[in-house]
């Protein structure tokens, strides 16, 4: 497997630290608000990361945080008029609706930042003793200039990154580059005891923490929207090798934007849509091949018209699923006849080409074109051909991939009261032997979406293709 490791800017093969087994961190929300689709794409991106390891064989520890303490928290708790506490614990509750609707596994550990103080603040003690940390009235600062790999990540060089910080620069660091490691206590805002007084940590040594308490000093995978790559992920990597001496994340990934109209949403511009707003109009799971349908690191645009493509493709993708399910019973249970196993290895194919996409940096659109080439053979050969062994093949290997992008997830549908409503109404046409009424019936119960054919056991319906 190839994965484009953002570190050296180019794609590398993927090699465990540990054999069979890949440690994963994912940064994760700060918990002041609902979460938009923004933000959605990330979690599902790397939860189908997690989900191809998981279809490897490999063993995955997943680790996804909360940002429980920050400004935006301390100011939307403050505007509410609940504790910080509160807000993180009702937002969390909110996190895990939406992942849930969305088909995201729970990660293997969701740590708070707030319960990793005593590791956050051991890891300052460090740096402050190696000499790459400095306090300054009771806050503590990371001194990027005494590091120096700083901007190893990002490629920025010192003399730029003291450059373009130059406005507003803060006059008690030593370097404008020089980023806050605990923060003293402000009058009104919640604080921890620390050596260096009642204070908060910041942003990123949580992040270096809590990926260490989980998966060590080094591990396989640190995972994040490409804002985060500078300088959230450099000064993890300043604060974490600063202090261990070993190498931090082997693999870093960065997902791409979701864009409105070419610009980030995010929640400051106000271009935003929660998920809670887009399944009052789409499904869940279209969100999640709408995600799928282009690579993890391109730009995506969002708007309704793709919305409804993924809309279309779920349903042909279910169609393919109802219709092999439909067909199932009535096939002969028999071995296959050559015509029938060369259609065999062409679900093989498929299945090949599927991972071979995967296996390339993670390129669910070409994935997702693998799938529906097995949709295609499905709707088309496997559904002409009478042997039961090859349909079940063929859904058995659907089922198998659609794992991967966590599709696929609803159970065979019941039929809708309308159409159930005029097929009962078919059915006394029938015997009272109204075949102009019958066929009247059949039409207007296509004309909802569904087939009806007659068999010797009665009618079957399923939905159209
Ligand atoms: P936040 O809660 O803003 O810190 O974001 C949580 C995660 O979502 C981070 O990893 C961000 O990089 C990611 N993210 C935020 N906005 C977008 C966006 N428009 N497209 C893709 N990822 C995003
Ligand atoms: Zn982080």
């Amino acid at each position: 497997m190839k994965i484009f490791n953002s570190m050296n800017r180019r794609k590398e093969d993927f090699v465990p630290l540990r054999e069979g087994k890949v440690g994963i961190y994912a940064c994760g929300p700060t918990v002041y608000n609902y979460f938009h689709i923004g933000n959605a794409r990330m979690f599902i991106v790397f939860d189908v990361l997690r989900r191809y390891f998981e279809y490897k064989g490999y063993e995955v520890t997943y680790v996804q945080n909360f940002t429980d303490i920050d400004d935006k928290m301390i100011a939307r708790a403050n505007q509410e008029g609940i504790t910080v506490r509160q807000l993180a614990d009702r937002f969390v509750k909110e996190y895990y609706k939406d992942a849930q609707a969305l088909g995201i596994h729970p990660a293997t550990v969701h740590p708070y930042a707030t319960e990793h103080i005593p590791q956050i603040i051991r890891l300052v003690e460090t740096l402050i003793l190696k000499g790459l940390a400095y306090e300054v009235n009771g806050d503590i600062y990371y001194d990027t200039a005494a590091f120096p790999d700083y901007g190893k990540l990002s490629g920025q060089k010192m003399d730029d990154l003291d450059a373009g910080a130059r406005v507003g620069v803060d006059e008690d660091k030593k370097n404008p580059a020089d980023f806050a490691l605990w923060k003293k206590q402000k009058p009104g805002e919640p604080g921890w005891d620390s050596p260096w007084g009642m204070g908060r940590p910041g942003w990123h040594i949580e992040c270096s923490a809590m990926s260490m308490e989980y998966l060590g000093e080094t591990f396989d995978i640190h995972c994040g929207g490409q804002d985060l790559l500078f300088p959230h992920h450099e000064n993890e990597i300043a604060q974490s090798e600063g202090a261990t001496g070993h190498p931090f994340a082997r693999y870093w990934m960065h997902n791409g934007f979701l864009n409105v109209d070419n610009q980030k949403m995010s929640k400051s511009l106000g271009n935003f849509f929660t998920v809670r707003d887009i399944t009052r109009e789409f499904d869940a799971e279209d969100i999640r091949m709408f995600m799928l349908s282009a690579q993890y690191r391109s730009p995506l645009n969002f708007s309704r018209e793709q919305m409804q493509q993924a809309h279309a493709s779920l349903q042909r993708l279910y169609g393919a699923r109802d219709k092999i399910l439909f067909l199932m019973e009535d096939l002969e249970d028999r071995a296959l006849w050559d015509e029938e196993n060369a259609v065999k290895s062409r679900v093989d194919d498929c299945v090949a080409a599927f991972e071979a996409a995967m296996d390339d940096d993670l390129n669910t659109a070409e994935a997702m074109g693998a799938l529906f080439d097995l949709v295609y053979l499905i709707n088309t050969e496997i559904s002409e051909k009478s042997a039961q062994s090859l349909a079940q093949y063929a859904l058995t290997q659907l089922h198998k991939i659609c794992e991967v992008p966590g599709l696929l997830l609803k159970k065979p549908d019941e039929l809708p009261g309308d159409v159930a409503e005029l097929v009962e109404k078919r059915a006394q046409a029938r015997s009272d032997k109204n075949w102009q009424g019958s066929d009247a019936l059949r039409d207007a119960i296509a004309a909802l979406g569904y087939l009806v054919e007659d068999t010797p056991k009665g009618q079957k319906v399923r939905r159209l293709t």
